[in-house]
């Protein structure tokens, strides 16, 4: 018989990246002028935030907080905007340009 306390599952259980995915189904997405998008909470508590293509990475980058600190110290990080921006362009790509017959491009 083991003395360990017993684990009660509740939402710490899921990761950060998993807890924040969840969160992006409240974003609003939008596609902004001159480019990139714009991603605002359902409730409109938060402020709108701005997301862009990084010319070199090809990653999203966003203007919001969690994404400018956390972004700097963890490559590769997706704050929830971007992550429901990732769900909005992939949704549109589906609608409008995808081609099954097509090969994906390649860079050179
Ligand atoms: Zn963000």
């Amino acid at each position: 018989m083991t003395t360990k306390k017993r684990q009660i599952v509740k939402k710490e259980d899921f990761s950060p990246a998993e807890q924040r995915a969840a969160r992006s189904e409240r974003i609003i997405v939008n596609e902004a002028e001159p480019y990139g998008w714009m991603a605002r909470s359902e409730s409109g508590a938060e402020a709108d935030y701005h997301l862009f293509c990084e010319p070199q990475t090809r990653r999203l980058a966003c203007t919001c907080a969690d994404f400018i600190f956390r972004g700097n110290a963890e490559p590769g990080y997706e704050c929830k905007h971007v992550s429901a921006v990732l769900k909005f362009i992939a949704r549109r790509f589906l609608e409008t340009e995808y081609d099954p017959r097509r090969k994906p491009a390649r860079a050179a």
